[in-house]
């Protein structure tokens, strides 16, 4: 991509009232456009890192058997009625038609997706089964000042499993938590992020949290000092000591939830009747698991541990582009060939490349934005590294410079 033909350009100064690092960055780095608080359009290189994330959480949610499927936001209120959920959930959108039909934005789909799978299975031959889908949901908050962090409209991927038994269910959630591992692995996110044990489990005694530690974290964790697992705020209120190993001595952190795990159990089956026929031929309420992960969410946690001063510094598995290229405008003519020459070889050796090739801006600012927006490798061709043999590259998170052969470049970025 150009960026002289990117129509998203860099800004100076984020809004006043986004005090959020994540939100400042992405705002003016370009990849976000603020609508209201909490709601946010994404621009092409937002959109790029989007489309990163979701790629790494749809392989590994495939990984472990789950079916992509898309559920409307749009849901009925009938099936929050029979859950209770209409009246019983604070944050829920709620919206009225010109025919007085009353709807719920989806802020979860436990209420479409059981009665879609009643309509579906039978028998106790069609589970265990799994299904996911990644879109939009909305949540009413009031206090939305974190960026992405917390949206009231915010891309999310939600997983739930269907089982005939507590022991089916357990293995599969332990599936899904080496799964979500593995996300928050490519995410560049699992050396600061604690599997957290929380209250609030329906039926099990407790569910689970991904929490990743961060100064912009609105919750507390409390990680043991022996095992590293942690608990929330309010299981640390219930219970003095780890769940896990029994120590009682604990180190307190802010952290963001950047994803959770639920055994739901037969919460859910139960309100829509949904059974299946056992091998004994007795009908047993289905139980099932629900697993979520926020996009956007994550997406903000990436920046607000990845960034340094001067902008963002993107894991390499997530960012928008591999490589920026940039041209130092010169008066000589060879610069400009040279960059040209560069660009196409990335190209068609399938290299994700930026190249600013922008006139008007100055090395400066070139260098300015390149920091600012983050991509892991920097390779800049100037008349100094025309003269000096090649083009100078660098990476973002080093402050290392190394001058190599143009005709060398290419393949030297392809093994990396
Ligand atoms: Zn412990």
């Amino acid at each position: 991509m150009r960026q002289s033909q990117l129509f998203t350009k860099t800004q100076k100064n984020a809004p006043k009232d986004e005090m959020s690092v994540n939100a400042q960055f992405l705002i003016r780095g370009g990849f976000i456009n603020k609508e209201l608080a909490g709601v946010y359009s994404f621009l092409p290189l937002g959109f790029r890192v989007m489309k990163k994330i979701e790629q790494v959480i749809r392989e590994e949610m495939d990984a472990i058997g789950g079916q992509e499927i898309f559920m409307p936001s749009l849901q009925p209120k009938d099936n929050w009625e029979k859950t209770g959920r209409w009246s019983a959930m604070d944050d829920l959108y709620k919206l009225k038609d010109a025919g007085n039909r009353e709807f719920a934005l989806g802020p979860t789909h436990e209420e479409i997706v059981v009665p879609l799978v009643k309509k579906h299975i039978q028998s106790h031959k069609d589970i265990p089964f799994a299904v996911y889908q990644i879109q939009n949901k909305f949540r009413m908050e009031l206090r939305a000042k974190s960026g992405l962090l917390r949206g009231r409209e915010f891309l999310m991927k939600d997983l739930y499993s269907f089982h005939a038994n507590e022991k089916d269910l357990d293995a599969y959630y332990e599936k899904a938590k080496t799964a979500y591992w593995k996300i928050f692995e490519r995410a560049g996110l699992k050396e600061k992020t604690y599997f957290t044990f929380a209250s609030g489990g329906t039926f099990s005694r407790y569910s689970h949290e991904f929490q990743t530690l961060s100064e912009a974290g609105e919750d507390t964790i409390y990680i043991c000092e022996k095992c590293k697992n942690a608990v929330n705020k309010e299981i640390k209120h219930e219970t003095p000591k780890c769940p896990v190993c029994g120590e009682n001595k604990f180190k307190e952190e802010k952290a963001i939830e950047v994803g959770n795990i639920f055994k739901l159990m037969d919460k859910f089956a139960k309100p829509f009747d949904l059974k299946v026929t056992d091998s004994d031929g007795r009908e047993k309420n289905l139980i099932m698991g629900c697993y979520g992960i926020g996009l956007s969410r994550l997406a903000g946690t990436i920046v607000e541990v990845h960034h340094d001063e001067k902008g963002i510094v993107w894991p390499e598995s997530v960012a928008p582009f591999k490589v920026h290229l940039i041209e130092v405008k010169s008066q000589k003519s060879k610069v400009k060939s040279e960059a040209e020459k560069l660009y196409e070889g990335l190209l068609n050796n399938g290299i994700e490349v930026l190249y600013d090739d922008r006139d008007e801006s100055s090395a400066g600012e070139k260098f300015a934005d390149a920091d600012l927006i983050g991509i892991p490798w920097r390779v800049v061709v100037s008349e100094k590294s025309v003269a000096a043999g090649g083009a100078e590259i660098k990476k973002r998170s080093e402050n290392k410079k190394e001058i190599i052969a143009i005709n060398k470049l290419v393949d030297y970025l392809s093994k990396k």
